[in-house]
């Protein structure tokens, strides 16, 4: 294998598979051409690897978006705290519980807690409703996405049941952080929260935006090596998607095309990484979610929000999915995974570790 590849062609690829890594300029160039045919290669290099490991199976996590309070500001947020037109919504305990069930009753085995930074649910009332969903389905994997706690709180979260807890650090370059956030949050704080939640022992997931604004192909090569470093259970990306009520309101959302390489990359570094085609792809391009599929995804994350509030959890514009019942979402994903040439399963879905006994 030569040292170092000059041009971007499938010699890059095989490199890439081969060694899981590239140089700082390979990435560059691999990131940087737009020649389909290459990304074509890259594509089936990563769906490859992902079959090796996964098969045909696509794992679903029941996203249940409970609060769009939010005491934080990010610039390119819809539920940012100083959206005054964002209509506001909170469930209860036993509404979250009732979402559970239904996709319990779908064939859902991980459930996803999302929301906005909402300090009215204190830490007992979060890991009472952890006890109940655990309580109530044992064989289920619970996710939190719920942002930035203390390590106490972290911890009294996993000793209640929790399993994994996704903080995506949005991105690696500490200045283009300060860029994307308001002056209260920082880059450093962002990792030593993923440190803490990695060292309690949950099953940790980091990601980024693609194409927010400012980003640069360097910012995303930061992006990758962080990535490496962390070696998360899972990656969550999307493209960026401006809202209209943010101070982003006229920037350009991020590329699709640029978002698929990002994760056949991904799936080719952490061959075994839990990797969502996320709701952000299928909002800029219908067919977004089965091609981040054919590019190494595994992974869809459909909506088990009641009806009602479906609306007002709008990150960004034009959020695909709003509209649907849970049961309906389902119908419609198994019909895009079929096309794709996957099959959806009904399981926990654990990421597969070479270094686990069984
Ligand atoms: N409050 C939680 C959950 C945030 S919502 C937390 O801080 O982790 C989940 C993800 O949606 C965010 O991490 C961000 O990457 C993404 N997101 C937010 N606004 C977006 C936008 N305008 N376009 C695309 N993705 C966005």
């Amino acid at each position: 294998m030569q040292d170092m590849v000059r041009r971007a062609d499938p010699a890059l690829i095989d490199k890439l598979a081969a060694e899981r890594d590239l140089t700082d300029a390979e990435f560059l160039l691999l990131l940087q051409q737009e020649d389909p045919g290459l990304d074509a290669i890259l594509f089936s290099k990563a769906r490859e690897v992902r079959e090796r490991i996964y098969g045909k199976d696509v794992y679903i996590r029941g996203l249940v978006e409970f609060t769009n309070y939010c005491k934080n500001n990010c610039h390119y947020c819809g539920i940012r705290r100083d959206n005054h037109n964002a209509e506001r919504y909170r469930l209860s305990g036993e509404e979250i519980l009732s979402c559970c069930e239904q996709g319990y009753a779908l064939g859902f085995r991980t459930f996803v807690l999302q929301g906005g930074e909402d300090p009215y649910y204190s830490d007992e009332d979060m890991v009472s409703i952890i006890r109940s969903i655990k309580s109530s389905h044992p064989d289920a994997a619970l996710t939190l996405s719920i942002g930035e706690r203390t390590k106490e709180s972290y911890q009294a979260f996993f000793e209640a049941g929790a399993d994994r807890y996704l903080l995506r650090h949005e991105t690696a370059d500490p200045e283009h952080y300060g860029f994307l956030h308001p002056k209260e949050m920082s880059f450093e704080r962002r990792i030593q929260c993923l440190s803490e939640l990695r060292s309690i022992g949950y099953q940790v997931g980091c990601g980024m935006m693609i194409g927010s604004p400012g980003q640069t192909t360097e910012h995303l090569i930061r992006d990758i090596r962080l990535i490496q470093k962390l070696g998360p259970e899972m990656v969550g990306i999307g493209p960026f998607i401006p809202h209209h009520d943010t101070p982003y309101a006229d920037e350009a959302p991020g590329s699709v095309q640029l978002t698929l390489r990002l994760l056949s990359i991904i799936r080719l570094i952490l061959p075994e990484v839990l990797l969502p085609a996320t709701t952000a792809l299928g909002t800029l391009d219908v067919k977004g979610r089965e091609k981040g599929l054919l590019a190494g995804a595994n992974v869809l994350m459909p909506n088990l929000s009641p009806g009602s509030v479906r609306k007002k959890y709008l990150l960004y514009d034009n959020k695909i999915c709003t509209g649907e019942e849970a049961a309906e979402c389902i119908r419609c994903l198994g019909l895009r995974v079929e096309t794709a040439g996957y099959r959806i399963v009904e399981s926990r879905g654990d990421h597969i570790s070479r270094y686990q006994p069984n």
